[in-house]
């Protein structure tokens, strides 16, 4: 039986600091009524909690262009998707660091946090909720967009597909912090820093990799004879145990690493392996 003393010392001390888990905004909600035609099609009310985003993120992008007359499909009917984190709820730990959109329409927002969630399920023999991940849409600037996560030899991978018209704009995609592709005066271009010098391709209908070697990142462009431009960008985020992760601190921050050009194509070739059997699966756990 532990003495008075040892029961006031027992309830004076501070709990241990073990975050509890919060949460998440699912990477396409930017307010509280936004979302993705995956996560929310009538943007309906959603979890937003405004303290998770930078004070500035996608405030100058044209509102996500609403999708009228469709029938409530399946998923509008079910309970809303959530997302939780129990990592430190701070910008300066890194949890919620932000990987660049790819194009400054495209509201997809992956925090350090969401790359850890799935992760960690993973790691704890739970299912990763990787739907949560996966979006789609169409911007009010006409870029149709779709982007797809898988778990791939321990890392988390994503996949963004682009399509927009080749006219009606100079459009400019961010591959990552090196590489840059677009449409300029109906000519595809591309443009890549590599270490040490500036390389440009202005091909005229597709490059079909561009390969980065600063950071884990695979993309290519396709001009269509019909006008439409077709972008996939493919990357490796890394295992989320840690914001300073180097594959994520290279996706999100622009830290360069050195990337060995044996590795070039290996995430669009997972992409394509998976898809080989059937062309609609969208990764592991499609079903959640
Ligand atoms: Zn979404
Ligand atoms: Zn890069």
């Amino acid at each position: 039986m532990p003495s008075r003393m040892g029961i006031r010392h027992l309830f004076s001390r501070p709990p241990p600091s073990k975050p509890s888990p919060w949460q998440a905004n699912l990477p396409c909600v930017h307010s509280p009524a936004d979302g993705c035609t995956h996560h929310n099609p009538h943007h309906s009310p959603i979890h937003f909690d405004p303290h998770l985003l930078p004070k500035n993120t996608n405030r100058d992008a044209p509102p996500a262009q609403r999708q009228p007359h469709q029938p409530a499909p399946r998923s509008a009917r079910e309970p809303p998707q959530e997302l939780f984190s129990a990592l430190p709820r701070t910008p300066a730990s890194g949890s919620l660091a932000l990987l660049p959109h790819v194009h400054q329409t495209v509201p997809y927002s992956l925090a350090f946090y969401h790359v850890h969630g799935v992760m960690a399920q993973l790691r704890g023999g739970v299912r990763p909720q990787l739907s949560r991940l996966a979006c789609a849409g169409m911007t009010g600037a006409g870029v149709r967009w779709v982007i797809t996560p898988v778990i791939s030899g321990g890392v988390l991978m994503l996949e963004y597909a682009l399509a927009f018209a080749a006219e009606g704009g100079d459009w400019d995609v961010r591959a990552c912090a090196h590489v840059r592709m677009g449409v300029k005066g109906g000519r595809a271009r591309f443009e890549r820093r590599v270490m040490g010098r500036r390389e440009e391709w202005r091909e005229g209908k597709e490059v079909e990799a561009v390969c980065c070697e600063r950071c884990y990142t695979d993309a290519g462009l396709r001009l269509r004879t019909d006008g439409v431009v077709e972008v996939r960008i493919y990357k490796d985020l890394g295992q989320g145990l840690h914001p300073d992760d180097p594959k994520w601190s290279a996706a999100a921050k622009g830290v360069d690493l050195k990337r060995d050009t044996k590795d070039f194509g290996r995430m669009k070739g997972r992409f394509q392996e998976l898809r080989a059997p059937e062309e609609e699966r969208t990764g592991f756990d499609e079903a959640d």
